[in-house]
This record gives C-alpha cells, structure tokens and sequence, in this order.
C-alpha cells in the first residue's frame, strides 16, 4: 500500500477512536480489567417514583444497544491500527488479497474484501 494512503487511513482510523471512546464514555465506564470492555451506567435517579424506575431501565436497555454497537465499531478499530503496526494492513482476514484502496476509504476497519463480505 502506498505510504501516503496508509497515513490518510491511519489518522481516520485515530480519528474514529476518539469520537468513539468519547461516545462511550459519555454514558459508560471503561472497565480496567478488560481490553475494549464497556459498561454501561445504570442511570439512577434518587426517589424516583415507579414510572420513572420503567423509564430508566428502558433507557438503560437503549444505551446497551448503543453501547454494544459503539464497542463493535471500536473493537473493528483498535484491530485496525494493530494490523497497521503489525504490517498486515489492508489485507482480507479470509482470502488474504488486498482490499481495494477505495474500500478502504469508505470504511478504513474493514476486515474483508468486497467479494468475502457478501
Ligand atoms: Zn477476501
């Protein structure tokens, strides 16, 4: 790969990270044990009547989504920029052929080439 685009990817790929973990932490804690593991706050709200109590685990169950979602993206990341450090980058984890430049571009995580994500 040329040097200049894996630069350009390497800086989204930096980018896509901090949005992320500034994303997740908005809501979630980082837990110290684990590599890329979330944890949801449970929001609580003090003397909160029953009504209140359904709205906040449903909104609990929402951020779960979210969180699991963001940490999907997160962890596609993080894998990323290891394969870059590695010098195994912009290569399908299936057929092990390059994955085309403008792919790439379009979504610099991605683990497959077009013909393997089908
Ligand atoms: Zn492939």
């Amino acid at each position: 790969m040329e040097p200049k685009l894996l630069q350009e990817l390497q800086n989204k790929l930096q980018e896509k990270k901090s949005r992320l973990e500034a994303q997740l932490s908005s809501f979630a804690t980082k837990d110290p044990n684990l590599k890329d593991d979330w944890d949801t706050k449970y929001p609580r709200v003090p003397g909160s009547n029953l009504e209140e109590a359904a709205d906040e685990v449903e909104e609990y169950s929402t951020k779960l989504h979210l969180e699991f979602n963001l940490e999907t993206q997160l962890k596609d990341v993080n894998a990323a920029l290891e394969k870059i450090a590695k010098d195994t980058y912009g290569l399908c984890e299936q057929c092990g052929n390059p994955i085309a430049p403008e792919r790439l571009q379009a979504s610099p995580e991605a683990r497959l080439c077009g013909n393997c994500n089908k």
